[in-house]
């Protein structure tokens, strides 16, 4: 660090007026969360496909394989501490936080919850899977297996969005919005190829947006920003984002 292109990119950074910060999976894994970009390395999961636990077919065909996958998954969640770098990002005020990671990472590490998007949900909700509305936070100690909803009775499901699933409406117009009024947006630690979302970091670009990517591996995402730093979030945000 100390080197000019940091220099100038902690001065944008300071000055920037409507940031907006993009994460994925890189962002939580330098948390120790698994990515699931693969087949899992675990003994109980190594038989299953990741994409097929994360899927409306895989929950209607095996329900109870897909709670239990959650479960995991909600566990591993519940003992990661959020690194350097979610902590450098809560401290951001003005910017909003965008993020495709469904921990809660964010949010433990200091960041208002009404300013962090979840585009896929959040792993520490239980909602209806059918469509009354029910939601709550999921509690980590209660008995394994499928609760029927207390509004309508149907199956009740983590509140991630499956693949064939729409992103949350809510969510999308504040993200959309956000982006478009944009004056730079930080991405860290997604490789930009899962769409719509990706599509954020073209509508703040073509906004006017100046664009940083953060991440330790080159991704297709490097040819629309303005600096890329290969970088791992943890080690690079804390110098870029002081107190
Ligand atoms: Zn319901």
């Amino acid at each position: 660090m100390g080197e000019p292109v940091h220099r100038e990119l902690i001065g944008r950074l300071a000055a920037a007026r409507r940031p907006v910060v993009f994460s994925g999976a890189g962002l939580s894994a330098e948390s120790g969360i698994p990515t699931f970009r693969g087949r899992v390395d675990h003994a109980l999961w190594s038989r299953h496909d990741p994409q097929q636990l994360a899927s409306i077919e895989g929950f209607e065909r095996a329900p109870e394989l897909v709670l239990e996958w959650y479960d995991w998954r909600r566990g591993l969640v519940v003992e990661a501490t959020p690194n350097s770098a979610h902590v450098a990002l809560a401290r951001w005020q003005q910017a909003t936080l965008i993020t495709q990671n469904v921990d809660d990472l964010q949010e433990r590490a200091g960041a208002d919850p009404d300013r962090v998007l979840h585009l896929h949900g959040s792993i520490m909700q239980d909602r209806c899977h059918a469509t009354c509305g029910w939601s709550m936070p999921a509690d980590p100690d209660s008995p394994r297996g499928w609760h029927p909803c207390p509004e309508c009775g149907a199956r009740t499901r983590p509140g991630v969005v499956w693949f064939g699933e729409g992103l949350p409406e809510e969510t999308w117009a504040l993200a959309t919005r956000a982006c478009s009024n944009a004056d730079l947006i930080l991405v860290i630690g997604t490789s930009g190829v899962v769409q719509p979302a990706a599509s954020l970091v073209e509508l703040a670009a073509a906004s006017g947006a100046y664009v940083v990517n953060v991440n330790p591996e080159a991704t297709p995402l490097d040819s629309m920003a303005d600096t890329c730093l290969h970088s791992a979030a943890g080690e690079v945000l804390p110098e870029l984002l002081p107190d």
